[in-house]
This record gives C-alpha cells, sequence and structure tokens, in this order.
C-alpha cells in the first residue's frame, strides 16, 4: 500500500535538496518580474519539498519568498543578527527565528544549513553573500551547488564582468563553471539537480 502511494507521488516531488539557502533583495526591486520571480522559486521549493534558510524577516524579496515557502508548507528558517532583530528593521520573520550576534555568523550559519545556494537579485547585500559562496566554493570550503536567478536579464553585467575576469586571467574558466544561471526558477532548479551530480535524476523532475 505504502509503495503504491509512493508511486503516485509526482516525480517532480524528488529533490537532491533538503534545504536551500537564497540570497535576496532586502528590498522589492521596481520591476514586478523580480517579486513574482521569487514567489516562483518558493513555489518550486514546495513543489520539490525543499525547506528554506533565509536572512529573516519580511521585507522586500526576503519577504515574499519566505511567505511562499511558509504557506506551501515548507519549514522556513530564518537567521538574523541580534542587532536587526527589531521589527521595523527587517519586520516580522515567518518560521523559525534563529538568533546570531552577527553577519559574518549570519552567513556561516546559513551555508552550514543548505545545500545549495541561490542567489536572486538584490544589492550589496545579496552581491556580497553570492561572490562569498562562490568565493567558498572556489577555494573547497564546500562542494555546494550555487545558482544564479537571473530574472530579465538583472545579472547579465555581473555575468559579463566575470567573464571579462576570465578573459583577463584572474578567474579560471573552472571557477567560472561554478556559477549555474537560469532566467527562471524552474530551469534553475532543474539544472541544480543534475549541476555535479553523478547520478543526475530522471529529466521528469524538471
Ligand atoms: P540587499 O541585497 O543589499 O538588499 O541585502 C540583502 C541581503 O543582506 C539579505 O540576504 C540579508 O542577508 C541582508 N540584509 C540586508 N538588509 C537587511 C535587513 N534590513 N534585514 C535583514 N537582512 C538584511
Amino acid at each position: 500500500m505504502e509503495n503504491q502511494q509512493q508511486q503516485r507521488q509526482p516525480a517532480s516531488t524528488k529533490s537532491r535538496f533538503r534545504r536551500l539557502c537564497v540570497f535576496c533583495g532586502s528590498s522589492p526591486g521596481k520591476n514586478p518580474s523580480y517579486q513574482l520571480a521569487a514567489i516562483q522559486l518558493g513555489k518550486q521549493l514546495v513543489e520539490r519539498n525543499i525547506d528554506l534558510v533565509y536572512g529573516g524577516g519580511s521585507i522586500g524579496l526576503m519577504g515574499l519568498i519566505s511567505q511562499a515557502v511558509y504557506d506551501g508548507g515548507r519549514h522556513v528558517l530564518g537567521v538574523i543578527p541580534k542587532t536587526l532583530m527589531p521589527r521595523e528593521i527587517t519586520g516580522e520573520t515567518v518560521g523559525e527565528v534563529r538568533a546570531v550576534s552577527g553577519m559574518h555568523q549570519r552567513k556561516a550559519e546559513m551555508a552550514r544549513q543548505a545545500d545549495a545556494f541561490i542567489a536572486l537579485p538584490g544589492g550589496y547585500g545579496t552581491l556580497e553573500e553570492l561572490l562569498e559562496v562562490i568565493t567558498w566554493a572556489q577555494l573547497g570550503i564546500h562542494d555546494k551547488p550555487v545558482g544564479l536567478l537571473n530574472v530579465d536579464g538583472y545579472y547579465n553585467s555581473l555575468l559579463s564582468f566575470i567573464d571579462k575576469a576570465v578573459d583577463e586571467g584572474f578567474v579560471t574558466p573552472a571557477a567560472r563553471n561554478i556559477i549555474v544561471s537560469a532566467q527562471t526558477a524552474q530551469e534553475l532548479m532543474c539544472k541544480l539537480e543534475v549541476h555535479l551530480n553523478d547520478n543526475p535524476l530522471p529529466r521528469s523532475t524538471c
């Protein structure tokens, strides 16, 4: 009976990831497509039974993705430095809140909790978090996939800059390949599922 139930489950519920870390803007951005992408990524996590770890709070894209994942019934973990905890700074966090002593501890805790990272559009905070996990992958500190959700080409100029860094000999082609980018949440999740995976899941999971 249990076997039959498992067989009836849609293939899309299978994922190699249990919890994903999402970096994104504490602002919503001007283009509604950024907000839509945050919600769509949240729904992708729900569909694939993946939990979320993020920077906590309800502001900007951070609030939209955390709410979408929480509403879909998945676990949401917000990691917030004590100084950012007052509601007027970050808003209310849905799900579990973990207070840490500072920004460095927050990034370390988010990285420890996740089996992969995704950056949505964002500002300095998002860029800093994204570049740090790329750098850590380059140094072999972790081997977790790093995804970039390039909504409406928001990150085109960053990717061009990194290509220039490769051309100029500052980034190796192998390190360039750490970044897995896609324009939609679904495409990005599919790419991450098979990235660096010796046993890729069947295409039906996409
Ligand atoms: P930004 O891209 O500059 O908007 O910064 C977003 C990232 O920086 C998030 O992933 C958070 O980790 C952190 N961050 C920046 N501002 C805040 C805030 N007011 N509340 C919580 N986290 C923030």
